[in-house]
């Protein structure tokens, strides 16, 4: 590894005066770390960002307010989201290990980089999102874990977040704060596709932090779900994830909320299944056809070309689930 200075901040104005002079955000360092190690990351200096707010806090309408520095044990643990929004203590629960839940912060998970192995083969393989410009060797290489929507000729890697997902169902704001001062930005609008500059990930400016996260009240009457796909019962990344809250009143969808894990460079909010849910009948055949409209646009490559229908399966499967019907 290169030498790195470090320092910890102990108040939001600290935090940001450091990142001001260039200081990179270290929060449990479960990613970045594991990236300097491979070189695909060399910053020169860390401001430690975990000594500042981690508290999960009611907000006056219902909903919640988490710090940036939460760990993610202590989300899915905490009574509040546990009982009021079961579907984040579910995904959050989904992702790593316990060792790593313990260590990692919500400003980490949300900005954590994709799993694409050729992204971090640093020594070895050509990335856009790493070198622009460079090319691509997950394309015509192994790309099974890779997306299906929303990507690009120059990138096709997955995002790899169970939590974002679930914040994106539920309509989740980010608080930023910055040199141009402080401001909120619903997670949908966070996280950037690719285009033709997959190095750019995000809405963050230099020297910008994430402060909190936002989680707004859930519908009265909705019943909410987290489900995961992976290779393996643990330890694993979502080959597809899907977040779904459901509101049925009278057999008719009264409100819908999905989004999509595993399957696209950023947690995928599927706009389109819901407007076809929406007012509809509450039916095993509805929720297939609404899945099927998501995922018409699907330009899989080759290794992943199964994830169409597992997503389309997976989606279908826990709408039924929350609407009470028959499979
Ligand atoms: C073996 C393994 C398996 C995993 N499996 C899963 C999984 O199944 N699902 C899943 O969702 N995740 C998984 N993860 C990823 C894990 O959730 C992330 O590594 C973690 O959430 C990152 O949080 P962190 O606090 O450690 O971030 P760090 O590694 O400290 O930082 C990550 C990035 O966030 C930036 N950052 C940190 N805090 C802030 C802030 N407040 N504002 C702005 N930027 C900030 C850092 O500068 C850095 O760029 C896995 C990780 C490992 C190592
Ligand atoms: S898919 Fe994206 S992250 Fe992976 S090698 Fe290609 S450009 Fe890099």
């Amino acid at each position: 590894m290169n030498p790195t200075t470090y320092r910890r901040a102990t108040s939001l104005e600290q935090a940001l005066a450091f990142a001001g002079e260039g200081d990179r955000l270290l929060g449990g360092g479960t990613n970045l770390v594991d990236l300097m190690r491979k070189g695909v990351e060399r910053p020169a200096a860390l401001v430690d960002v975990t000594g500042l707010s981690d508290t999960i806090e009611a907000t006056a309408d219902g909903g919640l307010l988490i710090g940036a520095a939460t760990r993610n044990a202590a989300v899915a643990a905490h009574p509040l989201v546990r009982t009021r929004f079961s579907m984040l203590a579910r995904a959050t629960l989904a992702g790593a290990s316990a060792q790593i839940r313990n260590m990692a912060t919500v400003g980490g998970n949300v900005m954590q980089r994709t799993r694409c192995l050729y992204f971090q083969d640093e020594a070895g393989s050509r990335c856009n999102k790493r070198v622009p410009g460079s090319g691509c060797d997950a394309q015509g290489g192994f790309d099974r874990y890779h997306a299906i929507l929303g990507t690009s000729s120059a990138c096709i890697a997955s995002h790899p977040s169970d939590m974002c997902v679930a914040l994106a169902a539920l309509d989740a704001r980010l608080h930023l704060a910055g040199p141009a001062g402080a401001r909120t930005l619903p997670i949908v609008d966070f996280h950037r596709l690719p285009r033709d500059r997959p190095d750019l990930e995000h809405a963050l400016a230099p020297g910008d932090m994430i402060v909190a996260i936002e989680v707004p009240p859930a519908g009265s009457g909705a019943r909410s779900d987290y489900r995961k796909v992976r290779d393996r019962a643990s330890y694993a990344f979502a080959l597809v994830s899907v977040a779904a809250e459901l509101t049925v009143r009278d057999g008719r969808v009264d409100e819908v909320r999905i989004a999509l894990g595993g399957i696209a460079p950023k947690p995928w909010r599927a706009l389109r299944a819901e407007q076809a849910l929406r007012g509809g009948a509450a039916t095993a055949e509805a929720f297939a056809a609404a899945a099927d409209a998501e995922l018409a646009e699907a330009t899989p490559p080759p290794g992943a070309a199964f994830k169409v229908e597992l997503a389309r399966r997976t989606m279908a499967a826990l709408l039924v689930q929350l609407s009470g019907s028959a499979a």
